[in-house]
């Protein structure tokens, strides 16, 4: 993930929600890395990601992402992924980078202009990222399933031309890989309709109050529609026990939407304590967050610098 700041809903649905689940299952090893080399494609200004850093390790470990088991580290830290990320550039041309669904979204929705070469590279990097390691699950969100369809693309052209090396990773979904924000549109901090993970009880209520519903059902008595209804989304992810009870109230009109918010919100919390509890554990201690990053990078880099060793035998390159 890039540092850009405090997570939310959206991300614990999309792909957290799988990290831990891979975390705890068992048979995995998981590697977790802050994307801080990515974060400067759509924003130059570095000064605040040594920050933003921190605080999306804070929302990992609430999450209940467990540093022993799953090393946590910056690209920036490991300089294998640079420069593996120079050999694949080589072997994929600059027509399918700009064929990627995903930046096209993204160069309209954040109406960005001409892009810098290294955005256009985003899944080349992206790419190291994952191969360093040999990564064959990557349990990401809906928007990222073009990105990981590259990997494979490059994992087996430079299979092809050097010798096997890579496996071809899989994406792994979530069943809420595109969780909607408050508006409707997908979560985004920067679109401002965001439930974060941090957020207290009552931020999350008065959140809960202002989220949009079936424009169709204006006052209580009204049938409501809950399949295009955000609200039943998150009753759905965050309140499933309860899911067809909502729905009938909803359907008939005996359930208001202001009702309906406000039991989504208090699931919602309900949902929210356990991370609320972790986070007391590391919040104001930087200098645990900062060790559990020097700790995860050794990690990192005794792994990485195994995968380079095999990639220059590979191309006869040492
Ligand atoms: P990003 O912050 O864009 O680097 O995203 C980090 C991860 O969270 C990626 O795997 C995204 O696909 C996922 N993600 C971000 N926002 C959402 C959302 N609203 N719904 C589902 N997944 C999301």
């Amino acid at each position: 993930m890039r540092p850009t700041g405090k997570l939310h809903l959206g991300h614990w649905a999309g792909a957290l929600e799988n990290w831990v689940a891979l975390q705890n299952e068992g048979g995995y090893s998981n590697y977790h890395l802050i994307a801080d080399y990515h974060a400067i494609t759509t924003n130059l200004d570095t000064s605040r990601i040594h920050e933003y850093s921190l605080e999306m390790v804070l929302d990992w470990l609430s999450a209940g992402i467990d540093p022993d088991h799953s090393p946590i580290f910056r690209q920036s830290q490991v300089k294998e992924h640079t420069e593996l990320h120079l050999i694949f550039s080589m072997l994929i041309t600059t027509a399918r980078l700009e064929r990627n669904p995903t930046l096209k979204e993204q160069v309209r929705d954040l109406e960005l202009g001409p892009i810098s070469y290294g955005y256009l590279g985003y899944p080349v990097l992206q790419a190291a990222d994952i191969l360093l390691y040999k990564g064959e699950v990557v349990p990401v969100g809906e928007d990222q399933l073009s990105h990981v369809e590259i990997t494979r693309e490059i994992a087996r052209d430079f299979n092809r031309q050097y010798g096997d090396v890579f496996p071809e990773p899989a994406a792994k979904l979530t069943k809420f890989a595109r969780l909607p924000g408050l508006d409707g549109k997908k979560m985004s901090k920067s679109l401002n309709n965001a439930i974060m993970l941090s957020d207290e009880p009552d931020e999350v209520k008065k959140k809960m109050k202002k989220a949009v519903t079936d424009p169709q059902k204006i006052r209580k008595g009204d049938p409501g529609r809950p399949d295009i209804c955000l609200v039943f989304t998150y009753h759905k992810k965050f309140n499933a026990s309860e899911e067809q009870e909502i729905r009938k109230g909803c359907e008939s009109g005996q359930l208001g939407c202001v009702d309906c918010k406000m039991r989504a919100a208090e699931r919602i919390n309900a949902f929210l304590d356990p991370f609320r509890e972790r986070r007391k554990l590391y919040e104001n201690n930087p200098e645990k967050l900062e060790s559990i990053l020097k700790a995860g990078e050794e990690k990192a880099r005794e792994v990485a610098s195994k995968t380079m060793s095999d990639v220059h035998k590979a191309m006869k390159m040492g």
